[in-house]
């Protein structure tokens, strides 16, 4: 508490209503909420089971985890919650599927997975193939989820013929979805919501399990992310809530800012902390933060002040071209390095685009300069990792129709689209699973005995290898499945070099390794996590985080500017700021500059000591060579804290001349006196 300002112990010791602490970046919301818990544990003494603590991503939970862990004794942390909003649906899912109607071992679907279940629904139902409309149906569907409307709600609100067609095939789609034993992404909140309102009886339940809740990023919720904070809440309010408007940069996933206000109607004695003290940043840099995001209308004023020292110039830096921009950040994040005696560490390129890192990646390769990537390819959408957790979860829920899509050629069983096209043929005019339609039919249905049999025996098999799986130690039977299924042969095979094959084989071993971590870890805590638990919960942990975790060497860290909050880093590059890439083109066209003004103010804001922002003079764009516009947010920073470098010959005269002019000035001056 010693550690804490006064506004931040004010909130901390808070418990007796509802709670907002309203503040801007680095001002020590997120530090608020590890104290907060550890507080509430040890000095209210609300059990660690009985308190949530909400995050924005899985990499801030592990490491909020790992705060409170260092601050309160370990046997009282347990059974604490603290994930993000999707893994708590996810609990809450798996205690009450039943009462869901759902079916034990059901499937989580990814955006792939979702996206291959609506292309397959498209051509059947609409007997057209939409192809290009698939991702705005897709995109629809989750809006509607994201604000709690059923696909006959939708319907009746369909606004045009086009709208009616996406609601039709988002009825069709909720409908596959439960056949197949399914949720999507946003039904690990949906779902939940629907349940609380439907049941008043668990609903009461889960009021008695979470006393006390605590949410982070809070302006980054959307409207059933709040409906369940409400909902689990209820009369007694025991929550705390911390967020930051100007840094709410998820409206294009549905998150809602407006959520913040909201909470001051629904819950009439809602307390508002503000803090404005800023513990990360130079003066400089937070003053370059706070001119930038003055240029947006704000509904809640903030002053945000530090008093570290006013630090070194913000400097913004003008490249020949792209080529030459990851050149600069390469040999200066080199330079810099040796001359100051960093880690590479120290370091973050921030960028608004993941392609925007590949010529980065290739520079600092050749300079031998250690990088990790985050916010990229996820371990998740690897190909062998797809294919691995495909096999898993089909042998958990036979009916999972996506899964043995996506296997039953892999490796190849020259099992081929005819027969498959017949088996689903016969699956959807029964209403039941590829695997169900397997095993009750019949010679008549005029599949070729031949892939018939190739079928059964795959059928076979992964119902043989189910079974092992539930009666014996399941990380060798899960060996046994890779070779099995000559796994390694298959990558081989497919891959451009040995090399790949021997990376992409790694991986499938570190997710296992992985699933035997996570069966052992529970022994120790005494509560079973049964394999299928395992399995789910992989489905949503973005392993390729956990292993980036554990692997803290010395790296210079690139990531998406989405993907930076909540972080924070001693040295910060932010790149492209050009018109068209930062503020993003689609957002100029639709008119939503404020949302990257505010993704601007993230990437500024995570810088300790000192910034710098790069921008191409010129850059190639299909084949061409196009002149660019230095970004807007550049001439919005306050003169006196910036320098401009690598400006052309012209612009280095006007300097100059600038600069003679207010030597002459001085001297006039001088002179007067
Ligand atoms: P963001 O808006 O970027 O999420 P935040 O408001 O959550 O930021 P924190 O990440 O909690 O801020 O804190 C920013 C930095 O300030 C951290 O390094 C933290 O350790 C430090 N800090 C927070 N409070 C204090 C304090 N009272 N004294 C000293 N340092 C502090
Ligand atoms: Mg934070």
């Amino acid at each position: 508490m010693a550690q804490l300002n006064p506004r931040q112990r004010e909130a901390v010791r808070y418990v007796d209503g509802p709670l907002l602490v309203l503040a801007g970046a680095g001002s020590g919301k997120t530090s608020v909420i590890t104290r907060k818990l550890a507080f509430l544990i040890e000095q209210v003494g609300i059990p660690g089971r009985h308190i949530a603590a909400l995050t924005f991503t899985n990499k801030a939970a592990r490491e909020m985890k790992e705060r409170v862990g260092r601050l309160v004794d370990r046997k009282l942390t347990r059974g604490l919650t603290v994930s993000t909003f999707h893994n708590l649906g996810l609990n809450m899912i798996r205690e009450e599927y039943k009462s869901l109607g759902y079916r034990p071992g059901f499937s989580i679907f990814d955006a792939e997975d979702a996206k291959a279940l609506l292309q397959d629904l498209m051509i059947r139902e609409a007997s057209t193939d939409l192809g290009d409309e698939l991702s705005d149906i897709q995109n629809a569907i989750s809006s509607w989820k994201n604000v709690m409307r059923s696909p006959g709600e939708a319907l009746s609100h369909a606004a045009d013929e086009r709208e009616q067609r996406f609601a039709l095939i988002y009825q069709r789609y909720t409908e596959y979805l439960r056949a197949y034993n399914a949720v999507d992404f946003d039904d690990l909140i949906l779902l939940p919501v629907q349940l609380f309102r439907d049941d008043p009886e668990i609903l009461a339940k889960w009021r008695r399990k979470i006393r006390y809740l605590l949410v982070d990023e809070y302006q980054d919720t959307n409207l059933s992310q709040y409906e369940l904070v409400r909902l689990l809440v209820a009369e007694r309010s025991a929550f705390t809530v911390v967020g930051d408007d100007d840094q709410s940069i998820y409206a294009w996933r549905g998150a809602r800012p407006e959520n913040l206000v909201q909470l001051k109607t629904d819950f009439p004695s809602l307390k508002i902390i503000k803090l404005e003290q800023n513990y990360r940043s130079t003066s400089r840099i937070l003053r370059s933060a706070n001119e930038v995001i003055a240029n947006n209308p704000h509904v809640f004023e903030k002053a945000l002040w530090s008093d570290h020292a006013i630090g070194d110039e913000i400097r913004i830096i003008r490249c020949a071209s792209e080529d030459a921009e990851a050149e600069r950040i390469a040999t200066e994040i080199l330079d810099r390095k040796l001359k100051r005696g960093l880690g590479f560490k120290d370091f973050a390129v921030l960028y608004r685009g993941n392609h925007q890192a590949r010529l980065l990646e290739l520079k600092l390769q050749g300079y031998q300069v250690p990088y990790r990537i985050s916010g990229g390819q996820s371990f998740f959408s690897r190909n062998e990792i797809k294919d691995a957790m495909a096999y898993l979860r089909l042998l958990l829920n036979p009916d999972d129709d996506a899964a043995f899509l996506r296997v039953v050629n892999v490796p190849r069983r020259e099992i081929g689209p005819s027969t498959l096209e017949r088996l689903s043929h016969y699956a959807h005019g029964r209403g039941i699973s590829l695997s169900g339609a397997l095993r009750e039919m019949g010679a008549e249905t005029q599949v070729p005995e031949k892939g018939l049999d190739r079928l059964r025996r795959f059928a076979h098999w992964a119902e043989r290898t189910c079974e092992r799986l539930y009666r014996e130690d399941p990380i060798p039977v899960i060996k046994q499945l890779f070779t099995d299924i000559e796994y390694e042969e298959w990558l081989h095979q497919h891959a451009n070099t040995p090399k790949q094959a021997e990376r992409r084989m790694d991986n499938i071993w570190h997710l296992v390794e992985s699933i035997r971590r996570m069966l052992d870890d529970d022994k120790g805590t005494g509560e079973s996590m049964s394999i299928e638990d395992a399995i789910s919960r992989l489905i949503l942990r973005d392993l390729m985080e956990q292993r980036e975790e554990e692997d803290d060497s010395d790296r210079v860290q690139l990531l998406t500017l989405h993907a930076s909050k909540g972080l924070e880093f001693p040295h910060v590059f932010v790149m492209g700021l050009e018109e068209e890439i930062l503020p993003h083109r689609s957002s100029i066209e639709e008119g939503t500059i404020e949302e990257e003004r505010r993704l601007m103010y993230v990437g500024i804001t995570r810088a300790k000591e000192t910034l710098a922002l790069t921008y191409a003079a010129q850059r190639r764009q299909y084949g061409e060579k196009i002149e660019t516009i230095p970004s807007r947010f550049l001439d919005e920073l306050p003169d006196e804290d910036v320098v401009r470098e690598g400006l052309g010959e012209k612009d280095e005269v006007r300097n100059r001349a600038q600069g003679k002019a207010t030597l002459s000035a001085l001297l006039g001056d001088l002179e007067n006196d």
